[in-house]
């Protein structure tokens, strides 16, 4: 079985990005379980990016039994919020809220007008909620990675959690990793120019490698311009094997068992296959 350790359920199912969800959309959810279940595919983690997405993560994730919630203020969202504590009363509930953990959270200097100081501030309050919720971070990154590592650093030793859809360089994959962290895997492994990525997933040991979609976006190579899916994992997978020269098999059940380590630490609600 593998697990899909970063989706986005809530904006496959809507029309449009951006598109209001609504319960009828389940419907559409409960479809790509099925498809995805086919490919094996049966864990999926749905992350939130605003307070009005983390309910909706947490509404799919207690509509399906295997769907969790990571909830949590995008970087990029974090213009239009105050405070976390409507969060936090999320979080406080984790266990019925099936929450395993915060994200996406980070920061993203790419998208403009960005508020630095503002995506700073939220980004260590919620560094702040999963030491205080034992719960993993989920980390967005872009153009983002030495003020990232600068302030997850201060908190080493007491954080954990996953880079989520790595794209930097050697030297950070090697920073990262010693800061306790995953790093999250996507589709974009299979992309012809990534050798750079396809290097990285070579030398990093298995046992800190996470599978994810990031879906809707980031399809694999054969699916580009399509809507991507927690169903295309084993595509990832594979590239993952034939980076590192070993069986799929492997990398089914190690990256499965990384997901289970990583993301049970926080309630024990991620129950092994
Ligand atoms: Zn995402």
């Amino acid at each position: 079985m593998f697990v899909d350790t970063h989706c986005h359920l809530n904006m496959m199912a809507v029309k449009n990005y951006g598109d209001k969800f609504e319960l009828k959309d389940l419907d559409i959810i409960k479809d790509i379980i099925i498809r995805s279940q086919k490919t094996n595919v049966n864990k999926f983690l749905t992350v939130g990016t605003s307070l009005q997405d983390s309910n909706i993560s947490i509404l799919i994730s207690k509509n399906f039994e295997q769907v969790y919630s990571v909830i949590g203020i995008h970087p990029c969202d974090s213009e239009n919020i105050f405070d976390l504590s409507e969060i936090e009363k999320l979080i406080v509930n984790k266990k019925e809220n099936k929450i395993v953990g915060i994200g996406e959270t980070g920061l993203d200097f790419y998208h403009k007008p960005y508020d630095k100081v503002k995506q700073i501030n939220f980004f260590e309050k919620q560094i702040e909620l999963s030491i205080k919720y034992k719960l993993p971070l989920v980390i967005h990154v872009r153009e983002s990675v030495q003020e990232v590592f600068d302030i997850l650093k201060t908190y080493k030793n007491n954080i954990t959690g996953v880079i989520h859809c790595f794209s930097q360089d050697k030297e950070y994959a090697k920073k990262f990793l010693d800061l306790n962290f995953y790093l999250g895997i996507g589709a974009i492994i299979t992309y012809p120019k990534n050798n750079y990525l396809r290097e990285i997933v070579n030398f990093m040991p298995l046992n800190r490698i996470l599978l994810e979609t990031d879906a809707p976006f980031l399809p694999p190579q054969e699916f580009r311009g399509k809507q991507n899916s927690p169903e295309y994992i084993p595509i990832t997978a594979q590239a993952v094997a034939l980076a590192k020269n070993i069986d799929i098999k492997e990398v089914e059940v190690q990256t499965t068992q990384n997901a289970i380590r990583l993301f049970n630490a926080a309630g024990g609600s991620l129950p092994l296959p």
